[in-house]
């Protein structure tokens, strides 16, 4: 078995974005810019946030976080995407999900300028992405991909099985291993709550890339030995034993999983990781006018 390191990777991408950054201020006289949308203060979206603007300002990108509290209301907030869609100084716009139940986390992700949608969340992006055409890719999936490439997974001709089919992770994920592409040109196949004897599926996969949000769900006797892990969950406890008050647990159960497949991503330290990457990539392009001039 060997790991697929998100820390390693992460911080050697990290090293080239922030060459670029400095090459785009040079250039145009600014840094790339990501602005991050906050509803609320759940302990989780806080982390994953100010883990965004902290990694931002490490590669010299300009981060800003507008809070809102959970009382704000759908107009309010579609009205400040659309201030910041029309700020030619702001490159990329992320709402951090999820947001409170009054709010239609779809009426918000199609307020986002597509030009603007870092995220890749908006329908066009989507749409391209099933094209192959030029856009921005969901910052989880493109961490992945990106990860596959550093370590030359072979993709083409095997059999990847993707366990979870949201718009955010699994959905796109199953398109970005079918497309004929590298990495891609997989046979895919999607599991979800639905699906009847989810093993018989896992079995066969040679990469198997998981993301329900249900801690140790992918267990031993599911694994092909041989294949390639890639856990996308994120399951937070409580815990004493950690400084933070909480510890992280995958959807798969890494410490019986790892001796039978032949790489696999940790959690923490694999795929949140490259989620980042894949943002900070994405703001990338868009002040450089990559995707959309
Ligand atoms: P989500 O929107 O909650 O979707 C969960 C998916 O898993 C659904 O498609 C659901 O099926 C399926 N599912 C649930 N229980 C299942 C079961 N028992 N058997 C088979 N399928 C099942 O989740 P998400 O946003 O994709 O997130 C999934 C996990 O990844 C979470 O732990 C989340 O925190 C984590 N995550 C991590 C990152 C990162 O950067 N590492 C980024 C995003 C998410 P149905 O469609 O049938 O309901």
């Amino acid at each position: 078995m060997e790991l697929l390191d998100g820390k390693y990777v992460s911080e050697k991408l990290k090293q080239e974005i922030a060459v670029e950054a400095a090459e785009v201020l040079a250039k145009i006289g600014r840094k790339p810019h990501l602005v991050a949308i906050l509803v609320g203060n759940d302990g989780g979206s806080e982390t994953y946030v100010a883990s965004k603007m902290k990694n931002c300002e490490k590669v010299g990108f300009k981060s800003t976080l507008v809070r809102f509290t959970t009382d704000v209301t759908e107009a309010e907030l579609l009205a400040k995407i659309d201030e910041i869609n029309k700020d030619a100084e702001v490159d990329g716009l992320i709402v951090q999900l999820p947001l409170p139940n009054h709010i239609s986390p779809e009426k918000i992700t199609e307020q986002i300028d597509y030009r603007k949608d870092v995220d890749g969340f908006h329908p066009v992006n989507l749409g391209r992405m099933q094209r192959n055409l030029p856009c921005f890719i969901p910052a989880t999936p493109y961490g992945i991909t990106m990860m596959l490439q550093e370590y030359n997974i072979e993709t083409s001709g095997k059999h990847c099985v993707v366990v979870g089919r949201s718009n955010i992770v699994g959905s796109p994920m199953s398109i970005l291993m079918a497309r004929n592409a590298h990495p891609g040109n997989c046979t895919v196949t999607i599991c979800h709550s639905r699906t009847p004897d989810i093993k018989k599926f896992t079995l066969d996969a040679d990469i198997l890339i998981v993301a329900i949000g249900k801690k140790n769900f992918i267990t031993a006797d599911m694994v092909k030995p041989g294949a390639v892990i890639i856990d996308v969950g994120m399951n937070r406890e409580t815990s004493e034993t950690t400084k933070s008050g909480y510890k992280l647990f995958g959807d798969v159960d890494f410490e019986n999983v790892a001796p039978i497949s032949s790489w696999i991503t940790p959690v923490p330290g694999g795929v949140g990781l490259m989620t980042i990457i894949g943002l900070l990539k994405n703001t990338l392009v868009s002040v450089k006018k990559e995707v959309y001039s």
